[in-house]
């Protein structure tokens, strides 16, 4: 079995992650009319109707170049039953994040050009992409 890395020790690379991004429902409240937020005489209240309680619901996820730094940890894992848990791979730490114990990023968010990084976030922002 042979394995290998698309970068190397001390390559300085940019790594992209994405966030849930949620939207409200409005909660039918006629004294705030939903926003769960009142004015009196200037300043901001919570809503003492509903309470200012209001739902969210994930809408789409937002991609973004999340750090960059240099490499100091390749990690190879394969599991005998191939991806099933989507954690087959080649993983890095950045000495930025931290090297041992800190952030993992799998190698298909790594990119050695932030331009890359940020087309790519565009990429997977408009077709939602989440892994
Ligand atoms: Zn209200």
């Amino acid at each position: 079995m042979k394995f290998e890395s698309k970068f190397n020790h001390g390559d300085f690379v940019y790594t992209i992650c994405y966030k849930d991004k949620y939207k409200e429902i409005p909660n039918g409240c006629k004294t705030c009319n939903g926003s769960g937020k009142v004015e009196i005489s200037g300043d901001i209240f919570k809503c003492p109707r509903c309470k200012g309680y209001i739902e969210r619901e994930k809408d789409s996820i937002e991609w973004y170049v999340s750090n960059s730094g240099k490499i100091g940890k390749i990690e190879i894992t394969s599991y005998l039953n191939g991806n099933s848990y989507n954690k087959s791979g080649v993983n890095y730490m950045i000495d930025s994040t931290g090297i041992g114990s800190g952030t993992v990023y799998n190698e298909k968010n790594i990119f050695t050009s932030r331009k890359e990084a940020e087309k790519e976030c565009i990429k997977r922002t408009e077709q939602q992409i989440e892994n």
